[in-house]
């Protein structure tokens, strides 16, 4: 490996030792950089790299709330503002029990690079906290996001940092956390925080922007070598925002999806999933995918176990891991693969592991990337910043239409820089070439800061 980058990442691992998510997601940059940081000799003289692994600021906050029964709990709560290279933060907030530190810039780390891939004038970042909203009421929802605010509001702006959902946050979160934020600032600044709902500034087709985009990447990738969705099978792991809205559009191209997963367990419907079912559980009741028996008693039910994650056993031409990090290891990738996968399709964040991505890529299956091809959502997220800024609406066609040319324009990025830098056909490695060449220029141009 390049002395440089072999330096850079043994330097990042000793003051990053107890943080594996993010020196995971650093190492698969970095690694894939190789041949851009061979052409250039001052990136190292100038510590690019160094400047790209250091997040700008983190910050970490206590978020203590009072649940229903008047007893009080205290969450961490983080942003991490990782880069303002091209724009303001822009990235997601997560409420889970398993949100730390590394999760939180590993995450930001990744926004960076996605950012830049869309094309919009957007920086990275990422925040959230260890609050885990399963089981809380609606008022305790509520309380927990005021208190959130009340910290946060003074790091974010507009102009400054703008977050948005992500695990655990979805509309109802953000109308609470933009209700304070409002109230606190006493001032109405719509472009704070995107993913709102329609009738206070938000933007049409922003729910459905990342399942859709992940689907109009996987088209561009399949018909790049010559095939497409019709006819395939898909499983699809969770059953939130991403998994629901790309299952919607695959089946408009005409897929099957067969599966689809909570943190519980997997639903195996082999005449193809009741989506409309699946929205009511998850989106109306907030239930457990199990529920899904009650209409369909016919489907399977396959828990998870510690040991097992079912859905990746389930024969697919075309699997979509939609949930969360690490949940494609090895063991499942050889699975996917005996079982004759064509393409994968990463709509959460780092899905697969370093090892399973290494696998699918040696076997010939097709990889797209999560910095590129879940890049719908925030992207979207940027219309919906220019839709306030202007005060005006798009329909949910121009929206739709704009979120299929950016994702297609990626797809085109990260096969043109696969090709220039000899890995044709290596989207994951496209997608990290492409992402930093534009970062460097940037960087190169506002000079050391
Ligand atoms: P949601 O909270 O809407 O849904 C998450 C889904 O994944 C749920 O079905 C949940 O099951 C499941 N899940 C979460 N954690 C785990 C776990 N540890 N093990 C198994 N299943 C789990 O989140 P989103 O759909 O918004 O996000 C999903 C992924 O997509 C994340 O990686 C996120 O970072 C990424 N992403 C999201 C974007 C967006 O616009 N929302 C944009 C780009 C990426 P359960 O209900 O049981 O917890």
């Amino acid at each position: 490996m390049n002395e440089y980058l072999k330096r850079v990442l043994d330097e990042t691992s000793v003051k990053n030792s107890n943080e594996p998510e993010f020196l995971q997601a650093v190492k698969e940059v970095l690694e894939s950089l190789e041949p851009v940081i061979d052409a250039h000799d001052d990136y190292d003289k100038n510590a690019f790299l160094e400047r790209m692994v250091e997040p700008e600021r983190i910050i970490s906050f206590r978020v203590p709330w009072m649940d229903d029964n008047g007893q009080v709990h205290v969450n961490r709560g983080y942003r991490v503002q990782f880069s303002s290279l091209i724009g303001p933060y822009k990235g997601g907030l997560r409420f889970h029990p398993s949100v730390n530190q590394s999760i939180m810039k590993f995450l930001g780390f990744e926004q960076i690079f996605k950012n830049a891939l869309t094309g919009l004038p957007i920086g990275g970042g990422k925040g959230g906290s260890d609050f885990n909203p399963k089981g809380k009421s609606d008022n305790e929802i509520m309380r927990f996001c005021q208190s959130f605010m009340t910290e946060l509001y003074r790091h974010i702006g507009q102009d400054v940092d703008v977050p948005a959902g992500d695990i655990g946050v979805g509309a109802r979160e953000i109308g609470y956390l933009f209700g304070q934020y409002k109230r606190i600032k006493d001032t109405f600044e719509g472009g704070v925080l995107t993913g709102k709902d329609i009738v206070y500034g938000g933007s049409l087709a922003r729910k459905e922007a990342t399942g859709y985009g992940l689907i109009f990447f996987m088209r561009e990738m399949l018909k790049q070598h010559n095939n497409s969705l019709q006819g395939k099978t898909v499983t699809i792991s969770g059953s939130g925002n991403v998994a629901i809205y790309a299952c919607e559009k695959a089946v408009e191209y005409g897929a099957k999806v067969v599966a689809m997963c909570d943190s519980n367990g997997c639903i195996y419907d082999k005449n193809g999933i009741d989506l409309e079912l699946i929205k009511q559980i998850k989106e109306v009741e907030r239930g457990r995918i199990k529920e899904y028996l009650n209409k369909h008693p016919e489907a399977e039910y396959i828990e998870t176990t510690k040991d097992n994650y079912p859905i990746w056993n389930i024969k697919a031409d075309i699997a979509l891991p939609c949930a969360t990090q690490n949940e494609v290891t090895l063991d499942s990738a050889k699975k996917l693969v005996a079982n004759g996968v064509i393409a994968i399709g990463e709509g959460a964040n780092m899905p697969c592991t370093a090892e399973a991505t290494e696998y699918f890529l040696q076997n010939n299956v097709l990889v797209a990337p999560a910095k590129a091809a879940n890049a719908g959502g925030v992207a979207t997220s940027a219309i919906e910043m220019s839709q306030n800024s202007m005060r005006y609406s798009y329909t949910f066609e121009e929206v739709e239409e704009k979120l299929d040319k950016i994702m297609t324009n990626i797809f085109e990025s990260c096969k043109k820089a696969s090709d220039q830098y000899g890995c044709s056909g290596n989207y994951v490695a496209g997608a990290n070439i492409a992402a930093f060449q534009k970062l460097a220029k940037a960087m190169r141009a506002q000079g050391i800061v």
